[in-house]
């Protein structure tokens, strides 16, 4: 019988979970990105300005939602040199959609991770999904990050890291996270600012995304498939079906030139397509001792999607 790791039923959803507006220090309003990224596809934006809690539920309508947030930020003002200064930045995204939470809580010093994991904590008690954003971009290594707990997800990728010339790509902190045992999801964000004008090569919307199945675009209902971990991160390519049946995984997705499974360690499935073809679809085994598997796609312009990891506990 076929399990569903992306559910069957449903539509899906295209989000930019990291978005800054001139609430805080992007270049374009609320309103003008709303419009923006619906002309390019998308259904939602996390506004997530920085430090500020501003719901935005005035321009949810039956084609868009808003997902009230923000992006908090710990820093280690020890060092002077704002070039070289380490920090944490965690989205939070409200899970009720009222935005009526007072959510100024104190914040924690960068070196104290027993007190960050305790923010993490009384977050997701105030009812919010925290992400842990860009640790490239935040010149973090697993010392930093791989004690913290309680995260809704990470960042696989953030297009905004990429177009500043910093690794956008982090799916070694994901891997990282996921191998130390920790189980969380994975997103694709803009974390736009738009220091350049839309269009301009430099420009850092529409890069990063996450495509969301849902029912409906009912905020509570999205908020339940986030939680759920019914979407995947993407830069471009596409994921039609994702299941498994008698022990494999079964994907399919708009043409790619690369097809793998990563797993807890060296073990993993390959699927490459010959120079100047494409490849659409890809089975792989899953064995029980991988403890977690996921999937990543590359397509021939060497953009990438990429799977959640799912626990083989779970869907073996
Ligand atoms: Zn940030
Ligand atoms: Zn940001």
């Amino acid at each position: 019988m076929k399990k569903y790791l992306i559910p069957h039923e449903g539509n899906f959803y295209k989000a930019n979970l990291h978005c800054h507006s001139t609430i805080s220090d992007g270049k374009m309003t609320v309103e003008e990105l709303k419009e923006a990224y619906m002309k390019e596809g998308y259904s939602i934006i996390a506004y997530t300005d920085h430090s500020k809690y501003v719901p935005h539920n005035d321009l949810s309508d039956e084609k868009f939602l808003a997902i009230n947030s923000y992006e908090e930020d710990i820093s280690d003002w020890a060092v002077k040199d704002s070039r070289i200064r380490r920090c944490y930045h965690f989205n939070c995204y409200d899970k009720d959609p009222s935005g009526t939470k007072d959510v100024v809580l104190p914040l924690p010093e960068y070196n104290d991770i027993d007190g960050i994991n305790e923010y993490i904590d009384r977050m997701n008690k105030a009812g919010f999904l925290v992400c842990y954003n860009h640790p490239n971009w935040s010149l973090q290594t697993l010392d930093d990050y791989g004690k913290l707990k309680g995260l809704f997800a990470t960042e696989v990728f953030n297009f905004s890291a990429y177009i500043d010339g910093i690794d956008g790509n982090q799916e070694v902190p994901y891997d990282s996270l996921l191998r130390a045992g920790n189980r969380l999801f994975c997103v694709a964000t803009d974390d736009n600012h738009d220091n350049y004008e839309l269009g301009h090569p430099l420009n850092d919307s529409f890069g990063g995304f996450i495509w969301v199945k849902a029912e409906s675009l009912d905020y509570r209902t999205v908020i339940e498939a986030l939680e759920k971990g019914n979407f995947y991160a993407s830069m471009g390519p596409e994921i039609k079906e994702l299941y498994i049946e008698d022990g494999k995984v079964h994907l399919e997705c708009s043409p790619a030139r690369r097809i793998t499974l990563t797993n807890v360690g060296r073990r993993s499935e390959i699927c490459r397509a010959r120079k100047g073809e494409t490849i659409s679809s890809a089975d792989f085994t899953v064995d029980p001792d991988d403890k977690f598997i996921r999937i990543q796609i590359e397509d021939e312009h060497g953009l990438r999607a990429n799977t959640n990891a799912y626990f083989v506990e779970d869907i073996l």
